[in-house]
């Protein structure tokens, strides 16, 4: 059986279910990378060019990883568009160019291209292409993708109810994850599922929040209707679908009343984040939100630190009430130098 390894990055944390049962109904062997640790961060910035962002960095250390795996073909889908009049991150585009450029002794990559933007036609040109590549029946392709669909809305489904889309395909694959659905604080976690939800890249941003007694409410278990209706106010509409995504789910987090504080988790060197981030400050203002970059070099310290000072923060609001706006205030005046910390 013909061995396809899928890197665990990118598109990964949204697409897996779906490419993995594709492949195992059409006859062959689906191997992912490893979970993101210090050596795949490391050789992804040994490869890369310096200017582009991290979550494209450790995309190349997962796909280098791979190549040691004995695997036939590598998964590296070229992906254009998800959604009708919406686009991806330019990126996206070329970054099975750019891994072709970049990692040596490369196995050959299978590579469709997923474009929405217009209509079905091409993906489904896509699909088969991809589907033939191991089996001859069309009618088996199409059957593949038909389970590959229900199973994508299985872990969709599991991430309605909280849990992360890491946690979802946890789920999905068999494992067993209890998720603890009190806490004292309510906090909306923002950011592009690849950087949010790989424990390394966000520095376990999600866990540590919720050991610090906070429940998480994240973009995937937003009602999607209210998300839309919340993005469409915009003046202009984004065409970035993830940035769509997040701009949606902080305006409609910001009219709950449930919700205590905001956090968006942004990359550094990413061009749609300097934008929606900005946009996302500008518009939430009824509710303490934060802003918090990543890169390579952050440090584990500073964050946790920044946790908890947000954490006191929405905890003093909640004791104090207008007394604890006025507190919180002066906290802006004290942190204003190191980051966006408003209420
Ligand atoms: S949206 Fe930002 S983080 Fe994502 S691939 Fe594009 S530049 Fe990188």
């Amino acid at each position: 059986m013909k061995k396809v390894g899928i890197p665990r990055g990118l598109f990964y944390y949204y697409h897996y279910p779906l490419w993995k049962t594709f492949f195992k109904y059409v006859g062959a062997e689906v191997v992912a990378s490893s979970a993101t640790n210090r050596v795949t961060v490391d050789k992804g910035i040994e490869l890369a060019v310096d200017e582009i962002c991290l979550p494209m960095k450790v995309y190349l250390g997962h796909v280098e990883e791979l190549c040691h795996k004995n695997v036939d073909y590598i998964f590296i889908p070229r992906v254009v568009s998800i959604e009708s009049k919406s686009y991806i991150c330019p990126k996206f585009m070329g970054v099975p160019d750019m891994v072709k450029a970049s990692v040596p002794d490369l196995p050959p990559v299978i590579e469709p291209i997923i474009d929405l933007s217009k209509n079905s036609k091409l993906i489904e040109r896509e699909i088969i292409r991809t589907g033939r590549l191991f089996t001859r029946s069309i009618k088996a392709v199409w059957e593949a993708y038909r389970y590959a669909c229900q199973e994508l809305h299985i872990c969709k489904a599991l991430a309605q109810e909280g849990y992360t889309m890491e946690e979802a395909i946890r789920i999905w694959e068999g494992e067993h994850i209890s998720m603890s659905r009190n806490g004292r604080l309510n906090i909306g976690v923002l950011g592009h599922g690849y950087s949010l939800y790989d424990e390394t890249l966000s520095m376990g941003i999600i866990s540590r929040l919720r050991a610090m007694g906070c429940r998480i409410h994240l973009p995937e278990s937003l009602e999607e209707k209210s998300v839309e209706y919340e993005a469409s106010t915009m003046p202009k509409r984004i065409f970035w679908t993830l940035g769509r995504k997040m701009v949606g789910s902080a305006l409609h987090m910001s009219k709950r009343d449930d919700i205590d504080g905001i956090i968006y988790v942004a990359c550094f060197g990413c061009g749609p984040d300097s934008l929606v981030g900005e946009i996302i400050e500008r518009k939430v203002k009824n509710k303490p939100f934060m802003l918090i970059t990543i890169d390579e070099h952050t440090g584990e310290g500073g964050l946790v630190t920044r946790l908890e000072a947000f954490c006191d923060m929405l905890v003093r609001r909640q004791l104090l009430g207008d007394e604890g706006l006025r507190l919180a205030q002066g906290d802006k005046r004290r942190l204003k130098s190191g980051c966006v910390f408003r209420t």
